[in-house]
């Protein structure tokens, strides 16, 4: 299980090594493979041709969605 208190939301990244290769052609370093558009990311660019599984995709949104909500509720 994730421990949300604690994660970082690049850290979710770990869990995805098969990212690992493709995240070098991201266009930020600090990519999340979120909102951004199919020429800056190659996870995404991935995604849409197929080489990534979109259920593992999905479930990373959720994960790095309830990661921001923990984290905004700490600081608010
Ligand atoms: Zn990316």
């Amino acid at each position: 299980m994730f421990d949300l208190e604690n994660l970082n939301p690049a850290d979710i990244n770990l869990y995805y090594p098969e990212w690992e290769d493709l995240k070098e052609d991201c266009k930020y370093n600090n990519c999340t493979h979120i909102n951004t558009n199919e020429k800056e990311c190659a996870v995404i660019k991935a995604l849409n041709k197929g080489l990534i599984s979109k259920n593992r995709y999905d479930r990373y949104l959720e994960i790095y969605k309830s990661y921001l909500e923990k984290w905004r509720r700490k600081y608010d």
